[in-house]
């Protein structure tokens, strides 16, 4: 049997690589073989790729997806792409922009020049919720219009819209996800989850945003990465698909579960300025993946916050120097309320 080839952008950051490992991992399919495209960026870590780089159905690459010529010989040699890598977190598209159009609309509208030339067969491009933007009751069904707010969700907003643009106007065979907050293993040390929980495990205080009523929709890695999956093996093309897991929390009601997994308390807890125009909350409609392509979620969030503090727990050389770097001259520089 030909193995198919997949081209998986941003293959060594937190969701990327957790989506390499099921693949390459002992109940990935058999006939699949994986390029990681990586410009290893503050957030891409080549030890997230470690358990995989032992097998001959494994490559690597450096490089930019902006890179016209490198898109394009990569987009030759493969049959499907699965696209991760992006600028992703939002405080740094509040104090910079340019590097977040740059990769997530530049980049990406990059890719699928390429693909339009090479055409793969499939071009799954992994949006997010908060293209959305922000919603007072109720779930976006993927048939909602886009307002996204922030720097990075506008950057998201206008690479999806994109990717569907190839597949209306070009016929590209493209596939968008749109997930919620994700958290698990492996996340870089700067949003909230592995944030909060690698300052606990230190002994040093956390930062809530605002009131910290700021409400989101938690799913485990594992879980988003079997939508992806699932959109990628039996989605339609050009059709969109929100994933979610139904945890909605508030900031704080996470926080008080991550206390409790760390076994500290609330004296640990520092509420700061809110983040400008931090969105309100967030809540996606997932019934079109699970009725369609019969998605469901097996991680729930208590066992999956457990093994995650756990993993930061019994991983701290793959942290401790990662957020030391981080913090270099940016020690928690919000305004701190109470
Ligand atoms: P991440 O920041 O952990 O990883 C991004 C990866 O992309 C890194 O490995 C980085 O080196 C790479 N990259 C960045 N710029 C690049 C460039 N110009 N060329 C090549 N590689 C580049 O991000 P993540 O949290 O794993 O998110 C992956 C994708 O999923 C993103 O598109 C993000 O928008 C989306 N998403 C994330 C979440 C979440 O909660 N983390 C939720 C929904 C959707």
């Amino acid at each position: 049997m030909t193995a198919t080839r997949i081209l998986v952008t941003g293959g060594a950051g937190f969701i990327g690589s957790h989506h390499v490992r099921t693949l390459l991992g002992p109940n990935g399919p058999p006939d699949v073989s994986v390029t990681v495209l990586d410009d290893l960026t503050y957030a891409g870590n080549p030890a997230n790729l470690d358990d995989v780089r032992h097998t001959d159905r494994f490559a690597f690459v450096q490089g930019d997806i902006c890179d016209p010529d490198l898109a394009d010989a990569l987009l030759a040699e493969h049959d499907q792409v699965v696209h991760f890598a992006a600028e992703s977190h939002v405080d740094r598209s509040i104090s910079g922009a340019a590097a977040f159009v740059r990769t997530n609309v530049q980049g990406t509208q990059t890719l699928l020049d390429a693909a339009l030339r090479h055409r793969p067969k499939r071009f799954v491009h992994v949006s997010s919720d908060e293209v959305y933007g922000s919603i007072r009751h109720g779930s976006w069904p993927e048939t909602d219009p886009l307002r996204p707010n922030s720097p990075y969700s506008a950057s998201k907003a206008a690479s999806d819209l994109i990717a569907l643009a190839y597949h209306r106007t070009h016929g590209l065979d493209v596939r968008v996800t749109r997930c919620s907050n994700t958290y698990g293993s492996h996340q870089f040390p700067e949003k909230l989850v592995p944030l909060f929980i690698t300052r606990l495990l230190e002994g040093r205080p956390v930062p809530l945003y605002g009131d910290g009523h700021n409400v989101r929709d938690w799913i485990h890695v594992d879980d988003h990465v079997r939508g992806i999956e699932l959109v990628r093996t039996l989605g339609r093309p050009g059709e969109v698909y929100n994933v979610g897991a139904g945890n909605e929390l508030s900031n704080r009601e996470l926080t008080g579960l991550l206390l409790t997994a760390c076994g500290a308390d609330w004296d640990m807890v520092r509420f700061i300025e809110d983040r400008k125009g931090h969105d309100r909350r967030y809540s996606v409609d997932f019934t079109k993946i699970r009725t369609e392509l019969g998605f469901m979620t097996a991680k729930d969030m208590s066992s999956g916050l457990a093994e995650t503090v756990d993993w930061y727990r019994t991983h701290r050389s793959w942290w401790e120097p990662l957020l030391r770097r981080s913090e270099k001259g940016r020690e928690l520089p919000m305004r701190v309320l109470s």
